[in-house]
């Protein structure tokens, strides 16, 4: 078999998200693939580490959106690997790679003895309206992209299904022509506190200023209503 680009399915498998019979074939042609059992390999270690890094967790609506939307915004001269519409599992697996990904900086935070990489930005984050609700955020550059570790012990629970966004804005955001990247989205705990590290590609001297929305979690990936900004130096 010539050395050709891993089965699109590996990932979907890795997750155990094949129909069996996909699964039968895929597993025929790991057998005489050794290209693609290097891939599994690898694939099925990260899947493992799933349930060992972070809490069982509802992967937003909107999210694949918004990852594939970040993804081309941070990309506009490269040009396109492949002009069709990735497939389905292709996707589900970038969304689960996407919030993985989040769990394994968390894991590896927690683990280091303080935090790693270059600090770009720390910000309060403050709102106009409320005077009571303030969030801190430092951003450091690691070699894995950049973290952004969100503290608040006062932006309030929200009601059930909804959840918060920390974004990137950039110079003339607006509704009708968005310039802003998403960092991820969060929950504080039961008792109201917020601690969690979140990680983005975007450059904040690109997008100098952090905004916190809440999104009712219905799945419109245009963002809700924001409750804390901080502007970037
Ligand atoms: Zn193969």
């Amino acid at each position: 078999m010539p050395e050709h680009a891993p089965h699109p399915d590996l990932g979907a498998h890795a997750t155990g998200g094949l129909e069996a019979a996909e699964a039968a074939a895929l597993e025929r042609h790991l057998e005489e693939c050794a290209n693609c059992r290097e891939e599994w390999v690898r694939l099925r270690a990260t899947a493992l580490l799933v349930p060992r890094a972070a809490p069982p967790f509802t992967v937003p609506r909107g999210l694949e959106r918004r990852t594939l939307d970040a993804l081309a915004d941070e990309q506009p001269a490269a040009p396109p690997l492949r002009r069709r519409r990735p497939a389905r599992a292709v996707v589900a697996a970038l969304a689960a790679a996407a919030v993985l990904l989040g769990g394994l900086v968390v894991v590896s935070r927690s683990l280091d003895s303080g935090p790693t990489g270059t600090l770009e930005l720390d910000a309060d984050l403050r709102s106009a309206a409320d005077p009571s609700l303030a969030a801190s955020a430092t951003v450091r550059a690691t070699p894995l992209g950049r973290t952004i570790a969100l503290d608040s012990d006062s932006l309030p629970v929200l009601p059930r299904g909804g959840f918060y966004e920390l974004w990137f804005v950039g110079p003339g955001d607006s509704v009708a022509s968005p310039n802003r990247i998403s960092c991820g989205t969060f929950h504080p705990d039961e008792s109201g506190r917020t601690h969690v590290t979140l990680h983005a590609a975007a450059d904040p001297a690109l997008y100098p200023t952090l905004s916190i929305t809440t999104e009712p979690g219905d799945g419109d990936p245009a963002p809700g209503p924001e409750v804390l900004s901080a502007r970037g130096p």
